[in-house]
C-alpha cells in the first residue's frame, strides 16, 4: 500500500481548502433594494454594498451588477468607487480575470482626472491582487508600486502601508524573503504610528505567512496570534477567524492535531458571527482531518464533521471551492475506509470540474483534475475494478505529461528545495508511491520497460504537483485587505475615514490658501429617545438623521458619523458663510422632519461650525475641538441652534 504518498495527499487536500477561502456568506433572505443609484444616494449604496461584502458576497455582487447601467449618471469619482467595489467583489469571488478587467476600466477612467484620487490606488491594489493570483507577478508589482506612489502623493499613510504589505507578500512569493520582511517592517511601523488595528492585523497576518514559508513555525504562530487580536479589535471578524484558521492549518500540517483541534473549534463556534461559508466549511473539514489523524483517532467524529463541512460548502460563492471540497471529502472518506462514499464524492468533483470551465485559471483546473484522477485510480483499485483504475491512471499520465515542463513550476521547485527535511520526506513518500503504482500497473500485465518509463515520469510529476499545491496553500492564505470606510449602523462615512480626510483637507487648505470648514452636529436629548422608546428606535433615528444629512450635503462635502449621536460635515474649499448656510438648512430640515417612529414628534440638533480661515488652525484635531466647543455653546444657549466662530 502506498501509505506514504497517501499521507501527503491526505494532508494536502485539507490544506488546499485554505486556498479557496475567500469572503462569502450565508444566503440571507434580504431582498436587494434596486433603486437606481445617483450621486445623491450613492454613499448609502456604497455603505450597503460594503456591509454585504462581509456578509453575503453574492448579494453584494447582485446589488452592484444591477446598477451597472446607471454608471453614467454618477460623477467620475463615484464611478471610480463603483469600479473599486466591483473589482474587490470579483477578487473575493476568485474571479480574477473579471476583477482585472473591471479594475482596468476604473484605472483608465481615473487617468482622465485632473488630480489623482486615493480610489485609484485601491483599484491598482485590487488589480494587482487579481493579476498576481493569475500568476503575473511582474504586472502585480507594477500595480502595487503605482498605487503606493499615488497614496504617497496624497499622503494617505494607511493606503501606503497596505501597498507595502501587498508588495511584501509578492516578495515572499518570488522568494525575496529579506525584502519581504523589510516591506512588512515598514508597514508595521506605519500601522503602529496610526494606531490602526485593521492595518496591524493585516501586516501581522502576512508576517505569519512569511515565517511559515521559511519554516519558522513558532514565529509564524506568534504573528498570527497578534494578527488575530488586532483584527478582532478592529471588528474585522472574518479576517480574524481566517487568521485563526491559518494557525490551525499550520498545526495540522505539522501533525500537532491537539493544538489544531481547539483552534478549528473556535472558528466553528463563531460560525454564525463569521457568516462565511467557505471559512466555516474549511474549519469543519480541517476538524474532520484532525479527528481522523490524531492519536486517539475518532473516525465517527471525523465523518460527522466532514458532512457538516459539505453543508457549508454548498453555499460557497467562490467558483472553485466546491471542487476542492468534494476532493477533500473523497480523500478523507477513502482514508476512513468509506470507499463507496469516497467514490461518490470523487465523481461529484469530476462533474463539477467539467462545469467549471475557466480557461484563465487553467492551472487550478489541471491540478484538480489530476487530483480527481489520482483518487479515482486509487478507489477503483481498492474496489478491484482494475480496468477503471487503469483508465484513470492512463488519463492521469496523459494530462500530467502535457504539463508545461518548467515555467510555472520552476519557482515552486526552488522553493521546495528550501524545505530540506520536508523534501526528504516527500521523496520517501514518492518512492513508496512508485512501488504501489508499479503494483497496480503490473496487475494490468504491462511490459516492464513501458512501466518503468511511465513511473519515472509519474514520479517527477507527482512531486511537482504536490509542491505546487504546497505553495498554493500558503499563497491562498493571503488576503486583499479591504478597508472599510463606512459606519456600520448608518452607512455614512465612519470616524476613521472622516479623520483621515479631515487631515488631508486641512493640509490642502493650508497649502492652497483656501478655506476649509467643519460642521459638528449633535442630536439634542437623544438619551430620552433611547430611554423612552428603546435602543432600536434610537438606532432608527440615527439612520434617518444620517440619511437626510447625506442628502443635503450631497457633493458639497463629506457627511459622516463621528460616533454616538454626533455627526460632522467636512467642507473643503467652503467659506464659513456657506457652511453656516448649510448648517441652518440641516438644523431646520431635521427639526421639521417626519420620523419613521410615529411616537417621535420632533428631533433637533445643536450645531457648531469652525473654519481654517477664521483662526490659526494647525491641524484637524484643533479644528474639531473648536467646532465641538461651539456646538456645546449652542447647547448651553438652549439647543436647536447653530453657533459659529463668526
Ligand atoms: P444633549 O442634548 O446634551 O446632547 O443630550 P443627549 O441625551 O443627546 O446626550 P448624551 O451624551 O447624554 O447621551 C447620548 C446618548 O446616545 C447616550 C448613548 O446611549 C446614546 N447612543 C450612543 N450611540 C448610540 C447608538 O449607536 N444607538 C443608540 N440607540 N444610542 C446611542
Ligand atoms: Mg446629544
Ligand atoms: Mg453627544
Amino acid at each position: 500500500m502506498s501509505l506514504g504518498l497517501f499521507n501527503l495527499f491526505k494532508l494536502i487536500p485539507s490544506l488546499v481548502l485554505a486556498v479557496f477561502l475567500l469572503i462569502s456568506c450565508k444566503v440571507y433572505a434580504e431582498q436587494a433594494n434596486n433603486t437606481a443609484i445617483n450621486n445623491g444616494n450613492f454613499s448609502q449604496f456604497v455603505a450597503n454594498v460594503e456591509k454585504l461584502q462581509g456578509q453575503n458576497l453574492n448579494q453584494a455582487f447582485l446589488k452592484l451588477d444591477a446598477q451597472r447601467s446607471q454608471l453614467a449618471n454618477l460623477s467620475v469619482k463615484n464611478q471610480l468607487i463603483f469600479y473599486r467595489l466591483l473589482a474587490e467583489v470579483y477578487v473575493e469571488q476568485a474571479q480574477y480575470q473579471k476583477s482585472k478587467e473591471v479594475a482596468t476600466q476604473g484605472i483608465s477612467l481615473a487617468m482622465t482626472l485632473a488630480s489623482s484620487d486615493i480610489v485609484t490606488a485601491e483599484l491598482l491594489y485590487a488589480r494587482g491582487f487579481a493579476v498576481e493570483s493569475l500568476g503575473n507577478y511582474q504586472a502585480a508589482r507594477q500595480d502595487y508600486l503605482n498605487g503606493i506612489e499615488i497614496a504617497d502623493s496624497l499622503n494617505d499613510k494607511k493606503i501606503v502601508a497596505m501597498g507595502l504589505t501587498n508588495l511584501g507578500a509578492l516578495d515572499y512569493l518570488t522568494e525575496q524573503f529579506e525584502h519581504s520582511l523589510t516591506m512588512f517592517n515598514d508597514a508595521l511601523a506605519i500601522a503602529k504610528k496610526l494606531n490602526d488595528d485593521e492595518l496591524s492585523g493585516f501586516v501581522y497576518s502576512e508576517l505569519g505567512i512569511l515565517y511559515s514559508l521559511i519554516s519558522q513555525e513558532d514565529k509564524s504562530l506568534i504573528y498570527y496570534q497578534k494578527s488575530y487580536e488586532h483584527y478582532l479589535k478592529a471588528g474585522k471578524t472574518f479576517y480574524a477567524y481566517n487568521t485563526l484558521s491559518n494557525m490551525a492549518s499550520n498545526h495540522a500540517a505539522s501533525e500537532r492535531y491537539e493544538e489544531a483541534i481547539p483552534l478549528f473549534k473556535e472558528v466553528i463556534d463563531h460560525a454564525e458571527q463569521i457568516g462565511n461559508d467557505e471559512l466555516i466549511s474549511s474549519a469543519y473539514s480541517g476538524m474532520a482531518w484532525a479527528q481522523a489523524k490524531q492519536k486517539d483517532s475518532d473516525p465517527e467524529a471525523s465523518y460527522h464533521y466532514m458532512l457538516l463541512a459539505s453543508q457549508y460548502a454548498e453555499n460557497a460563492q467562490q467558483a472553485d471551492f466546491p471542487i476542492a471540497h468534494a476532493l477533500d471529502k473523497g480523500y478523507l472518506f477513502k482514508e476512513l475506509g468509506k470507499t463507496q462514499e469516497a467514490l461518490e464524492s470523487m465523481l461529484k468533483a469530476e462533474q463539477l470540474l467539467k462545469q467549471y470551465n475557466n480557461h484563465k485559471q487553467k492551472m487550478v483546473s489541471t491540478i484538480s483534475q489530476l487530483n480527481v484522477l489520482y483518487l479515482k485510480a486509487e478507489l477503483y483499485h481498492q474496489l478491484k475494478e482494475h480496468k477503471q483504475a487503469y483508465l484513470a491512471q492512463e488519463q492521469f499520465l496523459t494530462i500530467a505529461l502535457a504539463l508545461p515542463e518548467k515555467s510555472n513550476f520552476e519557482e515552486v521547485e526552488d522553493l521546495r528545495m528550501r524545505y530540506e527535511s520536508e523534501q526528504a520526506d516527500i521523496e520517501k513518500k514518492i518512492l513508496e508511491h512508485q512501488e504501489s503504482v508499479q503494483t497496480l500497473k503490473l496487475s494490468e500485465a504491462k511490459s516492464d520497460a513501458e512501466n518503468r518509463q511511465l513511473f519515472s515520469t509519474t514520479f517527477a510529476i507527482v512531486v511537482l504537483v504536490l509542491a505546487w499545491l504546497l505553495v498554493k496553500t500558503l499563497k491562498g492564505q493571503k488576503k486583499l485587505l479591504i478597508a472599510s470606510r463606512t459606519d456600520e449602523l448608518t452607512g455614512v462615512t465612519n470616524r476613521r475615514r472622516l479623520i483621515e480626510l479631515g487631515e488631508k483637507f486641512v493640509k490642502r487648505a493650508w497649502l492652497n490658501k483656501q478655506p476649509f470648514s467643519l460642521i459638528v452636529l449633535d442630536i439634542d436629548d437623544f438619551k430620552e429617545i433611547n430611554d423612552s422608546l428603546g435602543h432600536k428606535v434610537g438606532d432608527q433615528t440615527l439612520q434617518q438623521v444620517a440619511q437626510v444629512g447625506q442628502q443635503l450635503v450631497g457633493d458639497k462635502g463629506v457627511f459622516g458619523r463621528l460616533g454616538g449621536e454626533e455627526f460632522i460635515v467636512l467642507l473643503p474649499v467652503t467659506t464659513i458663510a456657506s457652511a453656516i448656510e448649510l448648517a441652518e438648512l440641516l438644523r431646520l430640515t431635521i427639526s421639521r422632519m417626519q420620523w419613521a417612529h410615529n411616537e417621535i414628534e420632533k428631533v433637533t440638533v445643536s450645531v457648531g461650525i469652525a473654519s481654517t480661515v477664521s483662526s490659526e488652525i494647525h491641524g484637524f484635531d484643533q479644528l474639531l475641538q473648536r467646532a465641538d466647543r461651539l456646538m456645546y455653546q449652542a447647547k448651553r444657549q438652549g439647543k436647536n441652534k447653530v453657533c459659529s466662530s463668526e
